[in-house]
């Protein structure tokens, strides 16, 4: 998986380990910074030392006043959410669009990217239905961005489904980088991620391809735009492992000429295994790649779906 440019991920600075939070501590993500590193470059970002709050500082919440959202302290003093908004934007607009991923701190009035806790005016109650006011203007702003939060990268289902989202998006910043681009890049695009897709959402797939055969029938620009959000909302979910069992079915097809009746039992074996939980996408995947060496197929070895991102994350071991 080679890319000419480095992939660049934005962080909250205290997952990194920076000590920039309200009581000088941080919020280290090991995933992130011991395993994710080794293949990103992280972009960090404290939005609320950004605006001018000190480290130390007294901690703030949102309040709700009116229609409005506050990030102040609890008294009510302080209100930064405007300077917050303002910050966030600016990133948003500029830095981001350069990042192929996001990494939220959860729960942060700043940071958070769902089920930030607003306060009412007195104190007295609070609902989970905020979001960090920078993150929300980073989501805004990047609605193709993969974004995740530190405490849903610990389920392996999430985690896996944020870093491979983050190659595809990659790849597609690389493709779009270039002017050239026509239809026929786009098809090869679609075509390469046939079966990830498949995995994810049949229907998508299927629509996404009806969409580039009657591609000339809308500008280019209009189809790449319909295309890539196609794409990432489709590949946003966890594939389910019945789809994923199914998509593993589909190429087993490939191979229904050239495998002996023990190895097609046995690959039959590792798939049911894996569609009833007993082992994980790892093996009938080996399995099958194993195959693909040994009869080789072009079609076949373009496919993201065989090496979404790079083995070391061991992210299939864990699905
Ligand atoms: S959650 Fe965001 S604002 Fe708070 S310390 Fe971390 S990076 Fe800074």
């Amino acid at each position: 998986m080679e890319f000419s440019s480095p992939i660049k991920i934005g962080i909250s600075a205290c997952l990194a380990g920076d000590k920039v939070r309200f009581d000088k501590g941080h919020k280290r993500s090991n995933f992130c910074m011991d395993e994710f590193a080794n293949h990103v470059e992280y972009v960090r970002f404290c939005p609320e030392v950004a605006v001018g709050l000190p480290i130390p500082r007294p901690t703030i919440r949102q309040v709700r006043v009116g229609d409005t959202i506050k990030v102040c302290r609890p008294d009510g003093s302080n209100d930064v959410a405007p300077q917050l908004t303002e910050y966030g934007k600016t990133v948003a607009l500029q830095q981001a669009q350069e990042l192929s991923g996001f990494v939220f701190c959860a729960k942060s009035p700043s940071c958070g990217m769902e089920r930030v806790k607003i306060y009412n005016e007195e104190g007295t109650g609070n609902t989970s239905e905020g979001i960090g006011i920078f993150a929300q203007q980073i989501m805004k702003h990047n609605p193709l961005l993969p974004c995740e939060e530190n405490g849903r990268l610990n389920d392996m289902h999430l985690r896996e489904n944020f870093v491979m989202r983050v190659y595809v998006f990659k790849s597609w910043q690389e493709l779009n980088c270039n002017s050239e681009i026509g239809l026929h890049e786009l098809t090869s695009f679609h075509a390469k991620h046939k079966y990830l897709l498949m995995s994810h959402n049949y229907q998508a797939y299927k629509d996404l391809g009806r969409l580039l055969a009657d591609g000339k029938s809308q500008s280019l620009d209009e189809l790449k735009s319909q295309y890539i959000h196609g794409l990432m909302k489709a590949l946003s979910k966890p594939a389910s492992r019945k789809n994923q069992a199914n998509t593993l079915a589909h190429l087993q097809g490939y191979f229904k000429n050239e495998l002996t009746s023990v190895e097609k039992q046995e690959l039959c074996k590792a798939i049911d295994e894996y569609r009833t939980g007993i082992v994980p996408l790892y093996v009938p995947l080996t399995l099958l790649k194993h195959h693909l060496t040994v009869h080789p197929k072009d079609y076949l070895e373009q496919q993201v779906y065989f090496d979404p991102y790079p083995n070391e994350l061991r992210l299939r071991f864990g699905i």
